[in-house]
């Protein structure tokens, strides 16, 4: 008869959130991502900043560009909850946002730790970092205090 062996040590559990589909213009965005920088794509020419990221400048048509810290806060602009059919690699439907950023660009992410009654337009966000399968990150928003 064996005797009876000590329970693994807990885990923290793994993340479930699907890693970021990196395309060759959003490189260096997610690369800043998995150090849990948040970096942006801004105009060397006009100065505008532009999201996603890519090589043409939407206002002024220049190739020239320059990658930027962003400040990290903005405010919600627009959410929606899917509830049907549940989203792939999350444990509850997430809050998918569209965050309004101080620099003038607007991003799709997530809002966490706040209650979907308690979203409200215009809402002050900070960005913060969620790990992802594959030991990536991915920046989504908070409520700024
Ligand atoms: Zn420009």
């Amino acid at each position: 008869m064996s005797e009876p062996t000590e329970p693994a040590a807990e885990a923290a559990p793994k993340p479930t959130r699907i890693a970021p589909i990196v395309t060759p213009d959003a490189k260096s965005f997610w690369a800043a991502a998995d150090r849990e920088e948040f970096i942006g794509q801004k105009c060397s020419d006009c100065g505008r900043f532009r999201f996603p990221p890519r090589p043409m400048c939407p206002h002024c048509h220049s190739l020239a560009r320059e990658e930027v810290p962003l400040s990290g806060r903005g405010t919600v602009y627009t959410w929606a909850v899917p509830r049907h059919p549940p989203p792939f690699g999350f444990r509850e439907p997430p809050i998918i946002a569209v965050i309004a950023l101080e620099e003038g660009i607007r991003m799709v992410s997530n809002v966490v730790g706040v209650k979907i009654e308690d979203m409200r337009h215009d809402m002050p966000v900070e960005v913060t970092f969620e790990p992802t399968m594959g030991n990536h990150k991915v920046p989504v928003f908070r409520p700024r205090r």
